[in-house]
């Protein structure tokens, strides 16, 4: 549930608990820095690490990059956090992303939340028509029409129109499974397997669209907000994200519901974002890209946790060297700024190639000025791959994904 957070944070009547990173996308003053030993609030607590270690900087990668995570558009018609209608909002100009991505050497960024209708209409003028080979921007579902009784079909032609004009995939946020319910957004929540969206994933396959699914989240968000939640400061700035409670199913049964649809729908390919939704169990991911041949992942917003188990990571990229593309699911500012790890700039992009290209050690995951690391109070460090895998995990897998020639 992404739109408008700032309502959704005013509505909940938040204040102080976004001093760190500034609720409403501004800098804001970082709190106090106590001293003299006692007590310290954990938002004052800002330790420096003192380790001289070797610091690489990545201006730009070895093979030009291909990121298939962004967000330069929202849908702007919601009802609470549900896409609902065709309005699209902006969030940056395509003049000011070419910016970031020549510098960066982004060859190309998948647009996932490129809206419906007219606003999809919009999205691919400003973007995918005016700069062709740099911009693919994705359809979304048509809640807006969740409750009339032919959706099934109404879905799956809507999939159709958009390929048309052009769509090059279909971005399911976690609202399937976490926010849509039977009568929009009340009754009972809708399941990620409900086969009310079988045809809307046949037609996806039967236009080529690959399907950009978002579901769950990391397994803290599942849990009290407590000292021991490893995310404390992060759900602090977005409660909105905990899902622990209420009528919300366990993050099992989510993963359980998403392998029901992969198994059901042989021909539709997934892209599992955010390292197939559980970046902290690389072990898990592994079992189901062996058990689904349609199911690929990406990096998007989830650097901090492969930069914090690197053997681990390596040895899945490895493995995988041909199922794993690479996104960040970046947000321009200022909404971006909302999240600190995501905030796309030139930055953000250079973390992820000091990640994937160096050896280097204990280094942040998200761009200045992020004070404290915002999604755990951790570092990351470099899985330094060969040139073999680099050029797979920049390109070369995002060209067949999306059907370009190199
Ligand atoms: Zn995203």
């Amino acid at each position: 549930m992404k739109m408008d957070r700032r309502s959704w944070l005013a509505a909940l009547g938040l204040g102080a608990v976004g001093a760190i990173t500034g609720r409403e996308g501004r800098a804001a003053e970082p709190p106090a820095c106590p001293s003299g030993g006692g007590p310290l609030p954990l938002e004052s607590f800002r330790p420096r690490s003192m380790l001289h270690v070797k610091e690489t900087k990545v201006a730009t990668p070895r093979f030009p990059a291909i990121d298939v995570h962004t967000h330069f558009t929202w849908t702007a018609s919601e009802t609470k956090g549900i896409a609902t209608g065709e309005k699209i909002a902006f969030n940056a100009t395509a003049k000011d992303v070419l910016a970031v991505l020549d510098r960066k050497q982004v060859r190309a960024v998948v647009n996932l939340t490129g809206g419906t209708g007219k606003g999809l209409e919009a999205t691919l003028d400003a973007f995918d028509r005016a700069h062709p080979g740099r911009f693919y921007t994705c359809t979304e579902p048509l809640y807006g029409s969740w409750l009339d009784p032919r959706y099934p079909q109404l879905q799956a032609d809507a999939i159709e129109r958009a390929a048309r004009a052009g769509a090059r995939g279909l971005k399911v946020l976690k609202a399937l499974g976490l926010g849509l319910r039977e009568r929009l957004t009340e009754g009972a929540l809708v399941k990620v397997d409900d086969k009310r969206f079988d045809l809307m994933w046949e037609a996806c396959a039967a236009h080529k669209l690959p399907v950009y699914i978002h579901v769950a989240d990391p397994e803290a968000f599942f849990l009290p907000i407590d000292c021991t939640n490893e995310r404390y400061d992060e759900l602090g700035h977005h409660p909105e994200w905990s899902f622990h409670g209420r009528d919300f199913p366990s993050f099992a049964a989510i993963m359980e519901a998403r392998d029901r649809v992969l198994a059901r729908h042989p021909k539709t390919l997934f892209v599992g974002l955010h390292v197939g939704h559980n970046a902290e169990n690389l072990g898990f991911v592994s079992e189901s890209l062996d058990r689904f041949p349609n199911f690929t992942v990406e990096t998007g917003a989830r650097v901090g946790e492969l930069g914090r188990q690197p053997r681990t990571s390596r040895k899945f990229f490895e493995k995988y060297q041909d199922r794993i593309f690479l996104g960040t699911d970046a947000v321009p500012p200022p909404d971006g700024n909302n999240y600190p790890q995501q905030v796309f700039k030139d930055e953000l992009y250079e973390i992820y190639y000091r990640f994937l290209e160096t050896e280097d050690e204990y280094f942040d995951y998200a761009p200045p000025p992020a004070l404290v690391p915002p999604q755990g109070r951790w570092q990351i460090y470099g899985i330094g791959l060969p040139d073999s895998i680099l050029k797979k995990v920049y390109h070369e897998n995002a060209e067949r994904l999306l059907g370009l020639s190199a």
